[in-house]
């Protein structure tokens, strides 16, 4: 069987390496010109978790986990509101949990499979033809490919999705915020900061944590009222100086390195909610189709979650490509829309709009970590098959 996987981010790297093992040919094709290093901090717990364990990949990512002291809410002059102990958050997830910069796994996946598996770097599709038996795609460099299945593993703006299933404004629903992250050198203007830092006043907030002993990670998150789309990087900046020009703390220092980062990242923050992700040969998986959002804290774990379970469906298919893609699709759409769904209420607590939303949020966070309270905390992910 070819496969052509469209995409090398985190959800086509677990795909990626799942076929081969059971013996498809794999080709990849990445429109970026190599691996993308730019990321920001990433919980990484569930389904994702349950993968990484099922696959090897544990030893892989404790390499790169980041050991985090405390979360601390910070007030306006710098000093700390409260603090909750990681290894106290990390018990609330069973001790399963990473966190990790999203660059490093995807380095990690890669290292995975690069020896195995064709990877064309600054190459897309430019047509797609599917019949009976086979999918034709055309490359933008030049070549032709017959494949008996093509996924789009091509993240939030999907190609492939655009090609196959329609124009993308159907499918993505914008959830009121924009998000931009960035890392800088920790000069003696961060010195106090030590742990991850956070920083709330209602609708905007800026997290802040060292990553190695001479840099730090900034990651903004404020609401909006439109989608920004795509912008360019000094609107961007911009953008961040109208919401956050006022802020206390370090915030202004911070501002000032936006213009230097190398790894500047903004965007809107959304969701994809699609109720089939299969047409014919051709599938989607990760965020093209089931994207729950930065505020699910749990797009990479369950981009790897989708691969591995398109990769079961397929082998217990045996064969039967189409039963394969459907089961796929029955396994993941229900337990994704959940996902979901507890997402956007997760959101509008967390992310508060008014001081007095943003007064409960801080008293329930200060007791979530007592062993009566969490108890009753739910981290909704979704099961893998077995
Ligand atoms: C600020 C922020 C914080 C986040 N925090 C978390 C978190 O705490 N925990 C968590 O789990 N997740 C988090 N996420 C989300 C997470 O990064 C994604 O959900 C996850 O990486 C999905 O992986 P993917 O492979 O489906 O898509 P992507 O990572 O977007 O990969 C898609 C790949 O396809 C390539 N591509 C795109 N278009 C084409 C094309 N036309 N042709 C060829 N290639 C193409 C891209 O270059 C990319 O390499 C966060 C996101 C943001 C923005």
């Amino acid at each position: 069987m070819e496969v052509l996987i469209v995409g090398a981010g985190i959800a086509g790297l677990t795909l990626a390496d799942q076929l081969e093992q059971q013996g498809y040919s794999v080709l990849m094709v990445e429109q970026a010109p190599g691996p993308r290093t730019e990321g920001y901090m990433m919980d990484f717990f569930g389904a994702g978790y349950d993968v990484a364990e099922r696959i090897g990949l544990l030893p892989d990512l404790e390499s790169i986990h980041y050991p985090i002291e405390s979360l601390n809410t910070i007030r306006p002059d710098g000093t700390t509101k409260y603090s909750l102990r990681y290894k106290d958050v990390r018990a609330l997830l069973n001790n399963r949990h990473y966190n990790f910069m999203r660059g490093d796994l995807e380095r990690v996946l890669l290292e995975r499979v690069k020896d195995r598996i064709q990877i064309r770097y600054r190459t897309t599709v430019t047509s797609i033809k599917q019949d009976n038996s086979m999918v034709h795609v055309e490359l933008s460099d030049e070549t032709t490919v017959d494949v008996n299945l093509l996924v789009g593993a091509d993240g939030i703006r999907s190609k492939v999705r655009s090609m196959a299933f329609g124009e993308p404004d159907q499918f993505i629903r914008f959830m009121g915020y924009n998000t931009a992250a960035f890392t800088f050198p920790r000069t003696s203007a961060f010195k106090s900061v030590y742990s991850f830092d956070n920083l709330a006043k209602p609708k905007r907030q800026v997290t802040l944590y060292p990553i190695a002993e001479n840099r730090m990670a900034a990651f903004f998150l404020f609401n909006k009222e439109r989608a920004s789309g795509r912008i360019t990087r000094e609107q961007a900046i911009e953008e961040l100086y109208a919401r956050y020009g006022d802020m206390e703390w370090v915030v202004p220092d911070v501002l000032r390195e936006a213009n230097n980062a190398s790894d500047f990242y903004y965007d809107d923050v959304s969701q994809v909610e699609m109720s089939r992700w299969v047409k014919g040969r051709i599938a989607l998986v990760g965020d093209a189709c089931q994207c729950v959002s930065l505020v699910a804290g749990q797009g990479a774990s369950l981009a790897m979650a989708g691969a591995y379970t398109l990769a079961y469906c397929l082998r217990k298919s045996k064969g039967n490509l189409i039963r394969g893609l459907a089961d796929y699709e029955e396994i993941m759409v229900p337990q994704v829309t959940k996902v979901q769904s507890s997402a956007r209420k997760f959101a509008s607590f967390y992310f508060p709009e008014t001081r007095s939303q943003l007064y409960v949020r801080d008293l329930i966070m200060r007791v979530s970590v007592l062993p009566v309270i969490r108890n009753f905390i739910n981290f909704k992910s979704i099961r893998i098959p077995r």
